[in-house]
């Protein structure tokens, strides 16, 4: 790291003094850029380092930095400068990249149809490459003038800094997701659930705010990996834990609790909506189709929730969802423990129920 940003100062100095004939105007020019290269250096952000290259385009060459794209295995990561006409380049970056809307995030979201967009030409537009060992990037820009050997120079030097800044933030991404996210399944691991419960429970009782939980454990999982191998039932556990994901708020925190049985966390959130949720992600997961090797595969899940109590810790508030889970398998699988009935006035019997109440009793 030392290293290389030794090699970028003495490629600055190198290149300044061929550049400025007067010292002071050298001087002037090696230092902001200095600066801005010191700068992107204590980012910690891939958000705030592109903020600062596009800070630095424009202060030294006077260029509109319009689009920034990093490449993450199927992903793509961007940013778009606000002002542009959003949809045309990011028709370019999708065709560049060979991905579909799906895969782009965005690294800012504000964009304001119709507000100081300004008009420009998409064949006056330049892209330059990064292409570190982790880290394969690119800067979309519209020059100001056409491109001198002097402006493609500083570009380049603001890219290795871009480029080292970048690099040294994704190996912290990725150590950071190492120690913290179960590989198979995207999910939390479960030390990272015990950090996160100890907080959540911490901050409920603080507020007085309602903190439910859920455990789910996959039906006969055994069974599934005997019929369709151990890589079937990987692909099961990828899919499944994909689909309860992107069926939770932001704010949940879902982890891989065992081998088969994962924990959600679920703030502000009395027991009735948990097991209302529960109940919908049951009805999904028995729903889905999970096609390996030419079939397909079908699986069901068993719920336990539980809310925490005044005045009980942690090992009760999971113990409580634990001993649901058990009776769910118990009173037959594919269902969420304390489990709704639906309450009907004698009027309303054939109508839509409009109460859910648990039922806290349990059949065994
Ligand atoms: P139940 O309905 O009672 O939960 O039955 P089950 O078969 O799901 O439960 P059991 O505990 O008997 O089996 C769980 C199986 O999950 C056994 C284990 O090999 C499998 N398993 C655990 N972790 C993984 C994994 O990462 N990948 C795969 N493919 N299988 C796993
Ligand atoms: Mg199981
Ligand atoms: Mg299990």
């Amino acid at each position: 790291m030392k290293q290389t940003m030794q090699k970028i100062a003495d490629n600055l100095s190198d290149f300044f003094s061929v550049v400025f004939r007067t010292a002071a105007k050298q001087a002037s020019a090696q230092n902001k850029l200095t600066r801005h290269i010191v700068a992107l250096n204590k980012k910690t952000s891939s958000k705030e380092i592109i903020n600062e290259v596009a800070v630095c385009l424009k202060d030294i060459l006077g260029y509109r930095l319009f689009a920034f794209v990093v490449k993450k295995e199927s992903n793509v990561d961007v940013w778009l400068d606000p002002r542009m006409y959003k949809k045309s380049l990011e028709d370019i970056i999708l065709e560049d990249f060979n991905i579909s809307r799906k895969n782009l995030n965005y690294l800012n979201q504000k964009f304001e149809p119709g507000e100081l967009q300004e008009e420009f030409s998409l064949k006056n537009l330049v892209y330059y490459e990064l292409n570190e060992e982790n880290c394969y990037s690119r800067l979309y820009m519209l020059p100001k003038s056409s491109i001198t050997p002097f402006h493609d120079e500083v570009v380049s030097l603001i890219l290795q800094g871009c480029a080292t800044a970048l690099s040294k933030q994704i190996q912290m991404e990725n150590l950071k997701d190492a120690a913290v996210i179960d590989p198979l399944t995207g999910c939390y691991n479960r030390r990272e659930f015990d950090n996160q419960i100890n907080r959540h429970i911490a901050t409920a009782s603080r507020h007085g705010k309602r903190l439910s939980l859920f455990m789910f454990d996959l039906d006969y999982f055994k069974k599934i990996n005997d019929t369709h191998g151990h890589l079937g039932g990987d692909q099961v556990l990828k899919k499944i834990s994909f689909l309860v994901k992107n069926n939770m708020r932001t704010g949940d925190v879902l982890a891989r609790y065992g081998g088969e049985e994962f924990i959600a966390i679920l703030p502000e959130t009395d027991k009735n909506k948990a097991m209302e949720l529960a109940d919908r992600l049951r009805a999904k997961i028995a729903a889905m189709r999970i096609p390996h090797n030419g079939t397909t595969i079908r699986v069901t899940a068993s719920f336990g929730v539980s809310e925490l109590t005044p005045n009980a810790g942690m090992d009760k508030f999971i113990q409580d969802a634990d001993t649901m889970l058990y009776k769910a398998k118990v009173n037959g699988r594919n269902r969420v423990m304390p489990g709704l009935i639906k309450i009907c006035s004698p009027r309303e019997a054939d109508k839509k129920a409009k109460t859910l109440l648990y039922n806290s009793l349990s059949t065994i």
